[in-house]
């Protein structure tokens, strides 16, 4: 089991829509993938279908150790896709869980806890809030590497370096092996020339560790959550759909070098 926490303090960059689409093309490939949904805003859970009031079980009684992931997981309608869906309780979890020892290793501990549980999955993908609070350090924490998403505009590096600055405390306070697993960009609009600028600015800057694959700006891409759908699932022909197929594949063959590594 390999564990990619999907992350960047800033909103509206693509964690969500990458978080949806990369554990769809994960799936199907046979790789039984899992989407735990830490954001309160549930949009990973509302993309993929699961209705607000189906959210018996949420991510939040994970971190509570009121639930295993097992328990939490619920099927999609993408075979060999489950998702833990997130409610707005996770809103209080930061303030309910101040001072307790361990807390920012309640993601990992539910993750490792059941050996059957891991035995469930391939690859569980964390897709995290807009801050850089105690949910994203659960999701560091837990993680074998980040992935991060940033968004090909002007102020794309902005922030980055914050965030990779709270990767390496991570890495050297409460999870060693962490790794960076790459940076993608996102909604590239061919059209603006400032974005072609800003992927060479990026690949400059942050060299190979810029995956290959650039997500477009696709307008299927972003109709598909209010159909409930991944856009892989509601046009998998869309260049959205095919670009977030070939980052799988970028994925899976990075993973191969991470893991020799
Ligand atoms: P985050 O999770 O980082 O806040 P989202 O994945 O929710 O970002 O994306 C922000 C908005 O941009 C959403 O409305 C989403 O549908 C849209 N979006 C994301 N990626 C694309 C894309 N490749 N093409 C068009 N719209 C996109
Ligand atoms: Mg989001």
């Amino acid at each position: 089991m390999r564990i990619i926490t999907i992350a960047n303090q800033k909103g509206g960059v693509g964690k969500t829509t990458t978080a949806i689409n990369l554990a769809t093309a994960l799936a199907a490939i046979d790789k039984r993938a899992l989407l735990i949904d830490l954001d309160p805003q549930g949009n990973a859970s509302t993309g993929l279908g699961i209705d607000k009031d189906d959210r018996e079980i949420s991510s939040y009684d994970v971190l509570k150790e009121t639930a295993s992931i097992r328990e939490a997981a619920m099927p999609t309608a993408v075979p060999n896709l489950a998702v833990i869906p997130s409610t707005m309780d996770l809103l209080g979890f930061e303030m309910e869980i101040s001072g307790v020892h361990g807390r920012a290793y309640r993601l990992r501990d539910a993750l490792h806890f059941h050996q059957q549980d891991q035995a469930d999955f391939d690859f569980v993908l964390v897709d995290c809030p807009p801050s850089l609070n105690l949910l994203t350090i659960n999701a560091m924490a837990a993680a074998d590497a980040i992935l991060v998403p940033l968004q090909c505009e002007f102020f794309a590096l902005e922030g980055l370096s914050q965030l990779l600055q709270t990767v390496e405390e991570v890495r050297d306070s409460l999870n060693p092996m962490l790794g960076l697993h790459g940076i993608v960009l996102t909604m590239f609009d061919s059209r603006n020339n400032l974005a072609a600028q800003v992927v060479r600015d990026v690949r400059s800057f942050m060299g190979e560790h810029v995956y290959e694959t650039v997500i477009p700006r696709n307008v299927r891409v972003s109709e598909a959550p209010s159909f409930g759908k991944p856009a892989i699932l509601y046009d998998m022909k869309c260049p959205g759909s095919q670009a977030y197929i070939q980052l799988a594949s970028e994925v899976i063959r990075r993973e191969g070098r991470l893991v020799a590594a």
